[in-house]
């Protein structure tokens, strides 16, 4: 386990040395040239040339990824997500209420009456987002591939999560009001797959919610290498327009992009900090992003 600083958590990254790694056509536009673009010390990020998606390639395997989160680090992984549980939490709540959650419920709600709306959180850890939602009234279904954070969700919080990439999961297709994935994107050998599979399990105009770092960000130009999010974990790194060319191409309309989170702490005194976190917000160069998409209405699943 490798935690690097990150305001006032820790980022988890893995060990690399024994993984296998390939590699494979641009996940957005399959271009095969790239140009060296971030330098992190025994690993990096290219640059596709042809549409620009930051990405590490070669790429470590995807069973190999799987045993990151999985049988060869569960351990470690659950002790990380719940040290950090509170401030993801307060994290993600902030970025839902940036996105204008309430509108999204009161929709979902409506939409969905009488029965409760239903969300499935992807890549959910140890439940606790999932565990507020109930509270709200939301029928909840998670899934996270660390086998110990999912049994953790189900035996503390009597969560229905399963251990499975949201593919192997078997949803029945259109029968989710939202779908939620927070710093999970970014993760996955293949993003387009995760996407089609979020799609397929969605309703009619369901939303979908993601967040992930932004490599448009003023973080990301002021830092370069040592970004922090510039980390082994990370197998894409996405901008505005990466992002939102994937997800118009999996037939998702992007509605909104929020970004926040100018400057980390420490880097800055506390009132410049304020300054840049406001201009971050406001003119979207934000270290974060949060993603409001729809399902299509012309998709059928
Ligand atoms: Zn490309």
């Amino acid at each position: 386990m490798r935690p690097r600083k990150r305001d006032s958590v820790k980022t988890w990254s893995t060990p690399r040395a024994t993984e296998s790694a390939r590699f494979i056509p641009c996940a957005l536009c399959g271009g095969r040239n790239f140009l060296p673009d971030l330098d992190c010390g025994g690993f990096g990020f290219v640059r596709c040339s042809d549409c620009g998606l930051l990405q590490s390639n070669p790429q470590s395997d995807s069973a190999e990824v799987r045993a990151r989160y999985g049988e060869r680090h569960g351990e470690d992984y659950l002790a990380y997500e719940l040290a950090n549980e509170a401030p993801f939490l307060r994290l993600q709540q902030l970025a839902l209420s940036d996105a204008g959650f309430d509108r999204i419920e009161a929709e979902a709600r409506k939409k969905a009456a009488p029965s409760a709306p239903k969300v499935l959180d992807v890549g959910c850890a140890t439940g606790a987002l999932l565990e507020t939602l109930r509270a709200r009234g939301w029928d909840c279904s998670g899934v996270e591939l660390c086998g110990e954070s999912a049994a953790w969700a189900r035996e503390k919080r009597c969560l229905d999560v399963r251990s499975l990439p949201i593919e192997e999961a078997r949803y029945p297709g259109g029968s989710f009001d939202l779908v939620h994935a927070s710093h999970l994107i970014e993760h996955l050998n293949e993003p387009r797959s995760f996407l089609r599979e979020s799609l397929r399990v969605l309703k009619k105009d369901g939303i979908l919610l993601l967040t992930t770092p932004n490599a448009d960000g003023l973080q990301a130009r002021l830092f370069g290498s040592a970004w922090r999010s510039a980390i082994f974990d990370h197998l894409y790194l996405f901008s505005r327009s990466t992002i939102r060319a994937l997800l118009e191409s999996e037939g998702f309309g992007v509605e909104k992009i929020v970004t926040w989170g100018g400057l980390a702490a420490g880097t800055a005194p506390r009132p410049i900090k304020a300054l840049a976190d406001r201009a971050a917000k406001r003119f979207s160069f934000g270290d974060v992003m949060l993603i409001l998409s729809r399902a299509r209405a012309d998709h059928s699943p």
